[in-house]
């Protein structure tokens, strides 16, 4: 018999969802109408931030925070090797020179101590980033003290890309609230934390960069009061080019539904978590740093064998078992489209070690205890 399998993430989706979508399905608007606004005031009265900009992905909040920011060709943008690609893709969509930081070895973020000796460096050959992509991995805040700090420095700004961190806290408050970051931008993809099926946001605290990505999210095209009150009513006008990257009312309202309940993901995904602390203490792997001063969204629970030699043959051990783990992630530098550019294995190597020893977990709200079980038990097999 095949094992029923158990996926790594999965969305959770109620009557309350399916009822809040059905009603805009009946209502006047299908496209980015009233329900938009709505959502983007939620998440931003719940992450503390003045402004909110909806999206079709976190990938196009990403880049239309890169370009709200000016980032153009012969810019630079700096972002950490262990994230998704699309923290570093969106430099490259504006023309701007992508480069690395590695990873600190406890929390596995951009390390502030490899940051600051890459800034004196850069500053010195007249390089520095206009733009650096911190990425809260895994759910976990980064040191945004200290990356404020240097940015304030150097004079770049910060992108948090909190794809994995909705809900989570630093420093005691919501991650979004725009105290370190200049924008941060969340993905509502069924894995991360709440969904919209395809989704993002992009929050700041400053009118006009909230105006200009939210302009250029509908082909930076303008029709307010203003422009139409000197040519007539119907007029509109591009005022430089942009996109369609409009969320559409129904996913509005899957966020605003999901948003109800994101207190109680978090809390799950930490009960979870600390269960996973509890049933793996004794094999020869390591569990996930807990930083004093942040709270995880716990997005990811990874871990780090011992010996890295073992990692593949435990993972197939785990899919051939139905036990849907995965590995994030493949240190974004040796993409092949990235080793194009001139990075090579070695660039990066405390990303790359963690990489070779790393598994992600299944963890999400509607993981049984039964399931963690299974999941720890087959672990516990594969390592024997
Ligand atoms: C998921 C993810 C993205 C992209 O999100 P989409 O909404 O799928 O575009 C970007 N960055 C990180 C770190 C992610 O995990």
């Amino acid at each position: 018999m095949i094992p029923r399998v158990i996926p790594y993430g999965r969305q959770d989706i109620r009557d309350d969802d399916v009822a809040a979508v059905a009603a805009v399905l009946h209502s006047d608007w299908l496209t980015q109408g009233p329900a938009v606004p709505r959502f983007e005031e939620a998440v931003a009265a719940r992450c503390g931030a003045t402004h909110a900009v909806a999206v079709n992905s976190a990938t196009s909040a990403l880049h239309l925070a890169c370009i709200s920011l000016d980032l153009k060709s012969g810019d630079h943008l700096w972002t950490t090797p262990n994230t998704f690609v699309a923290s570093a893709n969106c430099g490259r969509y504006c023309g701007a020179t992508v480069d690395f930081v590695d990873i600190d070895r406890d929390s596995l973020n951009l390390d502030p101590a490899a940051l600051a000796a890459k800034l004196e460096r850069a500053d010195k050959a007249g390089k520095l980033p206009k733009v650096v992509v911190a990425v809260d991995f895994a759910g976990q805040s980064c040191d945004m003290t200290a990356i404020r700090a240097l940015a304030d420095r150097y004079g770049f700004r910060i992108i948090e890309d909190a794809s994995h961190a909705i809900g989570g806290r630093y420093q005691g408050q919501p991650v979004g609230n725009g105290r370190h970051a200049d924008i941060t931008v969340f993905s509502f993809h069924p894995v991360k934390i709440i969904t919209t099926g395809e989704g993002g946001m992009a929050l700041c605290n400053d009118a006009a960069l909230a105006e200009r990505m939210a302009r250029l999210r509908s082909h930076g095209i303008r029709r307010d009061a203003a422009i139409q009150a000197a040519e007539g009513s119907w007029y509109y006008e591009q005022s430089e080019l942009g996109f369609n990257y409009r969320m559409t009312d129904m996913q509005a309202a899957l966020g605003l539904s999901q948003l109800v309940r994101l207190d109680e993901y978090v809390a799950a995904r930490h009960r979870l978590a600390d269960r996973y602390d509890h049933l793996l203490a004794g094999l020869p792997l390591q569990t996930p740093w807990r930083d004093p001063h942040a709270e995880s969204a716990w997005h990811l629970y990874v871990i780090r064998l011992e010996d890295s030699a073992r990692r593949r043959a435990v993972f197939e051990h785990l899919r051939a078992a139905g036990i849907g783990v995965n590995v994030h992630y493949i240190p974004v530098h040796l993409q092949p489209d990235y080793r194009r550019l001139g990075f090579a294995p070695g660039d990066y190597p405390v990303a790359e070690d963690y990489y070779a020893r790393a598994i992600t977990l299944p963890l999400y709200p509607g993981l049984s205890d039964a399931d963690q079980d299974r999941v720890v038990a087959e672990l516990r097999t594969a390592l024997a």
